[in-house]
């Protein structure tokens, strides 16, 4: 399985069943998927990085404008109040919140902006003559870790949310940064959209060194990377020889960590169901606030597309995400080789919806940071609110810990005649 030299195929590795396949390369309009358990196994190749360039130079621009100022702001009896984004994490701070407000600020300022970052410097410094190699290939490898963690769409649904309880009580004025909000949620998810990292990498693999699949000296087996793709010929813990990131046949520890993070996930589930996320005080008279009392209340005024959303995202999505999350760890130890293309298909699930369910967190932020008006309206977080956090970011890093291939692994061991042939398969998109 040496390389062909030609750049015309490649080999890739499954992340999420490990089987390793010949894709088709460097060829524009073809996409392929793996053929044993169908998951995408790489974008359509796309050398021309001027659109990209263009969405990444225009999401940056509405990231600065979105952090210019105010987006919002209410009055209540000719009262006033403005909140831009970092409002409500200082907020959550004040109250006794401080974990929840820096995650609020982490996922919605910090984060976009290390992940825009990232994409300016590689796109523009690919660019130049003598590109810095070495400083470009450090900050890419973190463009796919820091990727699910910035969540400005999340936080406009969130926004959403909080808009309609506002509205209820006072009177709301959308402010410029708003809209740059919105441009930078469209702008972001356009950049994705048309950014190949395969391309980059490519772009960035300007070393003299032989290709990787001939350099038979360094022994070992064939290793995908899973921060590039590359296959490499090596021992786990090598440094893969495009992108520097340590080798490793499987996620360490995966089974223990992610049980660790599933069980402690599912304690917490409990109490953020159970207590308030927040407190309202309209006219000297505070009601705790439950996500399923919000719920009902969504219901009740009629907006039941929203009500049915959040009832999705903060009740339904984290339950069904912890139960698949146990019967995938079970597959995994006690192998039975059924529904393995189910359960990889349920992984892919959870792993793109894990985010969604912070609409939640977000929405009470908005609401702390607006609502301040002493025994006249106030909302103040609660107890319910960091757990239900909890519950999110946990899942999240549990669902990041599981490899998914250990329970093709045990399907393997128990069939070893399943053909491990390499397949060409190439689709035109
Ligand atoms: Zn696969
Ligand atoms: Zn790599």
């Amino acid at each position: 399985m040496t390389g062909d030299g030609a750049h015309s195929v490649a080999l890739r590795d499954c992340p999420l069943c490990g089987l390793i396949s010949t894709v088709p390369h460097n060829v524009r309009g073809v996409a392929a998927s793996c053929p044993q358990c169908t998951s995408s196994l790489g974008r359509i190749w796309h050398p021309d990085m001027r659109i990209p360039r263009g969405w990444a130079l225009a999401a940056g621009l509405f990231y600065l404008l979105a952090l210019a100022g105010p987006f919002v702001q209410i009055s209540i009896f000719g009262r006033l109040q403005r909140a831009d984004i970092a409002t409500g994490p200082l907020q959550l701070t004040v109250q006794g919140f401080d974990l929840v407000g820096f995650l609020v600020l982490a996922v919605t300022i910090i984060f976009p902006g290390i992940k825009l970052g990232i994409v300016l410097l590689t796109l523009f410094g690919i660019r130049l003559e003598h590109q810095p190699t070495r400083f470009l290939k450090a900050i890419f490898r973190w463009y796919p870790l820091i990727g699910p963690w910035a969540m400005v769409d999340v936080y406009l649904l969130g926004f959403l949310v909080a808009y309609t309880r506002l509205t209820a009580m006072a009177t709301v004025h959308l402010d410029l940064s708003l809209f740059a909000l919105v441009g930078l949620m469209i702008s972001m998810a356009a950049l994705d959209g048309s950014l190949d990292t395969g391309a980059i990498w490519d772009a960035l693999d300007t070393g003299p060194a032989p290709r990787p699949l001939d350099a038979d000296h360094r022994g070992g087996h064939l290793i995908g990377c899973h921060c590039c793709f590359l296959i490499n010929r090596a021992e786990p813990g090598m440094a893969c020889t495009r992108c520097d990131t340590v080798l490793r046949d499987r996620k360490p520890d995966s089974i223990v960590r992610s049980w660790a993070f599933v069980i402690a996930a599912m304690a917490l589930y409990i109490p953020a169901n159970l207590y308030p996320v927040m407190l309202i005080t309209q006219l000297a008279r505070t009601t705790p606030f439950t996500i399923m009392g919000g719920i009902v209340e969504l219901f009740a005024a009629g907006v039941w597309p929203l009500g049915l959303l959040v009832l999705l995202a903060s009740i339904a999505i984290p339950l069904v995400k912890l139960l698949s999350m146990a019967c995938m760890l079970i597959e995994a130890q006690r192998p039975s080789g059924r529904h393995l293309l189910g359960l990889t298909r349920t992984y892919r699930f959870v792993a793109f919806i894990g985010r969604w369910s912070m609409i939640d967190v977000f929405m009470v932020s908005i609401l702390v940071a607006l609502v301040r008006f002493g025994q006249f309206a106030n909302v103040r977080a609660s107890t319910g609110a960091a757990c239900f956090a909890g519950v999110v970011v946990i899942t999240m890093v549990a669902v990041e810990s599981f490899d998914p291939r250990l329970m093709w692994d045990g399907a393997r061991e128990a069939a070893p005649e399943t053909p491990h042939d390499p397949t060409l398969i190439a689709e035109p998109s």
